[in-house]
């Protein structure tokens, strides 16, 4: 294969490889191919399914939230770019040689894993992160085998982010109004048969500081047969303190919605959402597996908290923590360990070598605030290249070839979505594949024999 000129002229395309297909992966792509320069983009992840968080994060009850990847599938399209799945950068080759061939290499690799919960106990069967949970639940391959134990009536969840409010939406649903989701069926199946009567969110901070979008808190108060519980006690009269006009507004928000919410639960409803405000955890009680959890009464002092001594325990046979995530090294690339990110200037880590996303920023923002990262690694690209110099796909395909890796196309794909969609339950927009020989399966056993063009 010849990596020669293409696109125009004499011009030789500058070769792109992005490691990571995520949303940070596909906004890059997208607007390198917009830039104006000509270019190869290879997109290359760990698993034969494209879209990252989009797959394998965003909840799967969120369904319009994953519309975002119709969009990533057209650029996917494009006749520049191509899709190298079930190809893992560190495993299966290294940074440096994908340095090596191609001329510009976009590190979009995100933040995959838990950061730890410090706290003693923390190791204790019946405690899990939520990049496992979340991961599990939505058939992730890596985390599809975490097989948490549910077998509890009531769990806690430390963290008032998105993240720990998709956790408890999903333990609290009922079948019915998840039918339209595509929770994993190993998920549902423990899910709704667990006894769980008492779901507790943990925030050490107040209600004001707390960073739920108010879209993601609402739906929490109108949910079919869960009580969505509030002390009014814990929510302060006003906003205080210096913000921008903005956070005040978003604060605020949050307080009106939580005022709504119920002092008493509902006895029409199985099942109870505790906020629980002003609470740093302790300690993960119990012998061998978690049996509750141990909280400090906290105080707000210039919008940090600060223990006040006063320590209280919820009796709980599950423990999920969502209180940020962790990504790991990557051989070659130098990381911040102070942000936990790669190290970079403005996301240019080193000559050809740049980073977006979470890997770069840390693990904040919605899908759409990666869309400006892609704005600006294309413009880098474009300042730093005319002219392509390295091989790019052509030597890439030789390198997977020579190790035998089995890479699977956009194409491949498209037969693993068909499949999962065709065997969909009633109403559900997919039934997931959530093992990776299973997907490989579906593509020995496509009609038309597998092609890589
Ligand atoms: P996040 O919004 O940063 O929330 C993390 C939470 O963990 C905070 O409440 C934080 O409290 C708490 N925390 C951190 N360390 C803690 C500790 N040691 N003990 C107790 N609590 C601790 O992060 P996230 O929920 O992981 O979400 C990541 C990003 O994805 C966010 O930008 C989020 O909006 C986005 N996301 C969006 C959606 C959506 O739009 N539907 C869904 C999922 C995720 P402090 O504030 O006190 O530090």
């Amino acid at each position: 294969m010849s990596a020669g000129p293409r696109a125009s002229g004499s011009v030789r395309p500058v070769s792109v490889a992005i490691v990571g297909a995520g949303p940070g992966g596909f906004y890059s792509a997208a607007a390198i191919l917009k830039s104006g320069v000509v270019v190869e983009v290879d997109l290359i992840d760990a698993l034969p399914t494209p879209f990252g968080l989009i797959r394998g994060g965003v909840a799967p009850d969120h369904q319009s939230t994953k519309g975002v990847s119709r969009a990533f599938a057209r650029t996917a399209e494009q006749p520049q770019v191509r899709y190298y799945g079930n190809v893992e950068v560190g495993r299966d080759l290294s940074v440096a040689e994908l340095r090596e061939r191609y001329d510009a290499v976009v590190l979009a690799t995100g933040m995959p894993l838990d950061r730890k919960l410090a706290i003693p106990g923390a190791e204790r069967a019946g405690v899990y992160g939520a990049a496992a949970f979340v991961g599990w639940y939505n058939g992730h391959p890596e985390f599809r085998d975490l097989d948490p134990d549910l077998e509890t009536s009531a769990v806690c969840i430390i963290g008032n982010g998105n993240v720990a409010i998709d956790v408890a939406r999903v333990l609290a649903k009922t079948p019915a109004e998840m039918a339209a989701s595509d929770l994993a069926d190993h998920a549902a199946e423990a899910i709704h048969a667990a006894p769980i009567r008492d779901i507790y969110m943990i925030g050490r901070r107040g209600p004001a500081q707390a960073k739920f979008t108010n879209k993601e808190l609402s739906e929490m108060g109108g949910l079919e047969d869960c009580s969505a519980l509030i002390d009014p006690a814990q929510l302060p009269q006003t906003v205080s303190g210096e913000m921008s006009d903005r956070d005040r507004r978003v604060r605020e928000k949050n307080l009106a919605t939580l005022r709504d919410f119920a002092v008493t639960p509902d006895p029409a409803k199985r099942k109870r959402l505790h906020f629980v405000f002003f609470a740093k955890p302790e300690a993960i009680l119990g012998e061998a597996r978690c049996q509750g959890l141990r909280l400090e009464r906290t105080r707000l002092e210039d919008d940090r908290a600060v223990g006040t001594g006063e320590v209280f325990e919820i009796p709980c046979g599950v423990v999920v923590f969502a209180v940020g995530y962790r990504m790991d090294p990557l051989e070659g690339v130098p990381k911040d360990e102070r942000a936990g990110a790669f190290e970079s200037r403005d996301g240019r880590v080193a000559e050809g070598l740049y980073v977006v996303g979470w890997a770069k920023r840390g693990p904040s923002g919605v899908i759409g605030t990666n869309k400006a990262d892609g704005d600006l690694v294309a413009e880098q690209i474009q300042a730093d290249f005319s002219n392509g110099h390295k091989p790019g796909r052509a030597a890439l395909e030789i390198l997977l070839a020579e190790r035998d890796v089995r890479w699977a196309s956009f194409a491949d794909w498209q037969r693993i979505d068909a499949a999962e969609v065709a065997a969909a339950p009633a109403g559900a927009p997919r039934r997931k594949l959530i093992r990776i020989e299973d997907m490989l399966a579906v593509l020995d056993r496509a009609s038309d024999p597998v092609t890589h063009t």
